[in-house]
């Protein structure tokens, strides 16, 4: 049996592509314990879809719930608007920080020069805001963000990215996981592989989705809250009300068409507050 979420393939069909928002249940290999769906639900994320993975349990499809934040205790409520969202951790800057980021090139658990040339293109929008923090590419493993391909199962699935939030002494996430197979089986190009990284990336450095209280408007369909959930979802002030995904497409939407989405002037209001003599 194809393992290829049904809601996908409609999707694909009308140009749209699902970035991170599955909601097929797993299967009984990988059952989640009540306990651990207890858990999270009680710390208010939606635990619809959780799914084990290496570091810990992803949700959305996109977002990696790490064991710190399993065990953390803050829950938080916030009043959602159409807004950009961080997390209660960030990076702390120090007024000038570099992360290096690292993507393995070729062969079987490597990415083609396209991802490379993503990976720079992505970079370059983020140091183009004049930020505390400036990444940068490295050429060999230990960096502070490395990049790794998804299981051959979940890129089957059609899932795209995967990444988590900063960890509670200031650092970025250090893993984003990304299909391989964008360009082969999806089409994509360099500036919507690059879009997908940025919102990776994002998700690093403390970014929520700007729709994670209904997902429904970037992904279609139902209503659908993530929760704000332990690791926080706090509006980041300056950004207006009322976004409109379709005349603002924020790059940290739950859901993309596969296109190119470089930071909006609302992004730049959000990237600015948080990374530019702030922390
Ligand atoms: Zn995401």
């Amino acid at each position: 049996m194809k393992r290829f979420p049904t809601h996908i393939l409609p999707l694909l069909a009308l140009g749209l592509m699902v970035l991170s928002c599955g909601k097929e249940s797993a299967g009984p290999a990988d059952a989640i314990p009540q306990e651990v769906i207890n858990k999270i639900s009680a710390m208010g994320f939606n635990p619809d879809g959780i799914e084990k993975v290496d570091e810990g349990y992803r949700i959305e499809r996109d977002i990696i719930i790490t064991g710190e934040f399993l065990e953390g205790a803050h829950v938080d409520a916030e009043v959602p608007n159409a807004e950009q969202y961080r997390t209660f951790n960030v990076v702390n800057t120090g007024g000038n920080r570099t992360i290096t980021v690292y993507i393995p090139q070729g062969g079987n658990n490597g990415f083609s020069s396209t991802y490379v040339a993503a990976l720079d293109e992505a970079i370059s929008r983020y140091n183009a805001q004049n930020l505390d923090l400036v990444f940068q590419r490295v050429a060999s493993s230990g960096a502070d963000i490395s990049f790794s391909r998804l299981s051959k199962r979940d890129e089957r699935r059609g899932v795209l990215g995967s990444a988590g939030f900063p960890s509670s002494n200031g650092n970025p996430y250090g893993q984003i996981k990304m299909s391989g197979i964008l360009q082969s089986t999806y089409g994509l190009g360099v500036n919507g592989i690059a879009t997908i990284m940025a919102h990776e990336m994002g998700h690093c450095i403390g970014f929520r989705h700007t729709d994670w209280f209904d997902r429904s408007i970037s992904c279609g369909g139902g209503t659908s809250n993530e929760g704000s959930g332990s690791v926080g979802a706090v509006n980041i002030p300056g950004t207006p009300t009322g976004a409109n995904p379709n005349s603002d497409l924020s790059w940290m939407l739950s859901c993309t068409d596969g296109g190119n989405r470089p930071f909006t002037n609302n992004d730049q209001t959000a990237l600015d507050w948080m990374y530019n003599g702030n922390y």
